[in-house]
């Protein structure tokens, strides 16, 4: 059986830097998530991050991924925009699935997938109560009806996101505030998942629930096998009708 080739790509430098932030995430947030996955035989998973060469997705890389995971804050626009331009072409023919986790609601890749700006409003550090919104989803496999966050990062409503074509989960805050917090979209032939908790200074990649949906994202995003190449030229733009476009 061919395993799932997944990558959890990191910016990777608040662990680095803030003491704080390292006592929570010794190795990285990426890297507690990818303990958690490890006891999963169908899958290879693998980190990359922001500082490694080539970002660490390199060509030979990244063609090889079904599945990327995304977690970016403060440089996004370190980001290298030919990059990102083969993660959404790879997205859009269906090669690969895309899962923004937190703060990569603002990373390029995300916003140029989707088609958003990421904007929402945000808050303090709070309680959080995750409801489960549509059972009957693959995501949602496990996942009581609600359940608790101790203290996440408040992200609220309204995000401006297009319409999700399917919203798994929605938050609601101890101030008040709503969010839809774990949200599905069908881009070109490819699948993405947006998922909110997981501010570095939180814990959230130790909470079970949390780290049970992302699981069951990877699961649910595996790439679909087309049988044929989706084509992204038209193949009726031939030479000649670019050689008079030239002379105009
Ligand atoms: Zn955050």
């Amino acid at each position: 059986m061919k395993k799932l080739n997944v990558v959890i790509w990191n910016e990777f430098r608040h662990e680095r830097t803030k003491e704080k932030i390292k006592a929570i995430y010794p190795d990285g947030l990426h890297a507690a998530i990818k303990s958690y996955l490890d006891k999963n035989e169908d899958m290879e998973v693998s980190l990359a991050a922001l500082d490694d060469p080539d970002q660490g997705l390199p060509d030979e890389r990244l063609e090889n991924i079904d599945v990327l995971l995304w977690w970016g804050h403060a440089a996004h626009k370190e980001v290298d925009d030919a990059l990102v331009e083969k993660i959404r072409e790879r997205v859009y023919t269906g090669k690969m699935s895309f899962i923004a986790l937190h703060s990569g609601h603002h990373s390029k890749p995300f916003k140029a997938i989707v088609g958003t700006n990421g904007n929402l409003s945000w808050g303090r550090e709070q309680k959080e109560i995750m409801w489960n919104l549509m059972p009957s989803h693959e995501i949602a496999a496990g996942i009581p009806d609600h359940f608790l966050i101790e203290s996440e990062e408040m992200y609220g409503e309204p995000f401006y996101i297009p319409q999700p074509d399917a919203l798994v989960f929605g938050a609601w805050y101890e101030d008040g505030h709503i969010f839809r917090a774990g949200a599905c979209f069908n881009r070109g032939a490819g699948k993405v998942f947006y998922f909110q908790p997981g501010h570095e200074s939180c814990r959230s990649y130790y909470n079970p629930y949390v780290l049970r949906i992302i699981e069951n994202a990877i699961r649910w995003a595996k790439p679909t096998e087309h049988g044929y190449e989706i084509e992204d030229k038209c193949p009726h733009i031939t030479a000649a009708i670019t050689e008079e476009f030239n002379q105009l």
